[in-house]
């Protein structure tokens, strides 16, 4: 069996857990204690570099969002530019996910501005909801579907696979 190394980056609190839980166990967390996130995040930052090593060791990204969070769209972009910096390559297999969809009534982060960014970065885009499964499978699908593009071999990508190995 192939293994996928996917990483999913967004700030604290967009719904990364969640949304992984989703698509492995079928079930939504809907317990969270930013508490614990605050202390986490400190935690990692004592490492620095600790993001450039999942990202030299990730072979896709999904980048989250929350659409409810104006903030989280905005720190979603220098995280893309991370990924491109540690990877020294463009194409890397990447998805932009604006997730909460089912919170409809307090979206801060248009269908539009989601779609505009992708459009930008090349990539795809989807709006997911981890709490009622919304496009959950096709996030995960459309990932999976990038890596195997980006590693045939005669794929446009050789210099993908050398940089996924430093
Ligand atoms: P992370 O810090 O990015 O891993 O975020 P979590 O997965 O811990 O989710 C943060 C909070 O948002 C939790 O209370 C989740 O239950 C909630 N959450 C995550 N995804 C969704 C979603 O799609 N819809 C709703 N309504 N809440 C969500």
């Amino acid at each position: 069996m192939r293994e996928y190394k996917v990483v999913v980056l967004g700030s604290g609190g967009v719904g990364k857990s969640a949304l992984t839980v989703q698509f492995v166990t079928g079930s939504f967390i809907e317990k969270y204690d930013p508490t614990i996130e605050d202390f986490y995040r400190k935690e990692i930052e004592q490492f620095a570099s600790m993001r450039d090593l999942y990202i030299k060791n990730g072979q896709g990204f999904i980048l989250v969002y929350s659409l409810v969070n104006q903030q989280s769209f905005q720190d979603i972009k220098p995280m893309r530019d991370q990924i491109i910096r540690v990877k020294r390559y463009e194409k890397v297999p990447m998805i932009l996910v604006g997730n909460k969809v089912d919170l409809e009534g307090e979206r801060e982060v248009s269908c539009g501005e989601g779609k505009a960014l992708a459009d930008d970065w090349n990539c795809p885009f989807l709006e997911t909801s981890a709490k009622n499964k919304g496009s959950v499978d096709e996030l995960f699908a459309e990932i999976v579907r990038q890596m195997n593009y980006a590693s045939q071999p005669n794929g446009d990508d050789q210099c993908c696979s050398s940089c996924v190995i430093l």
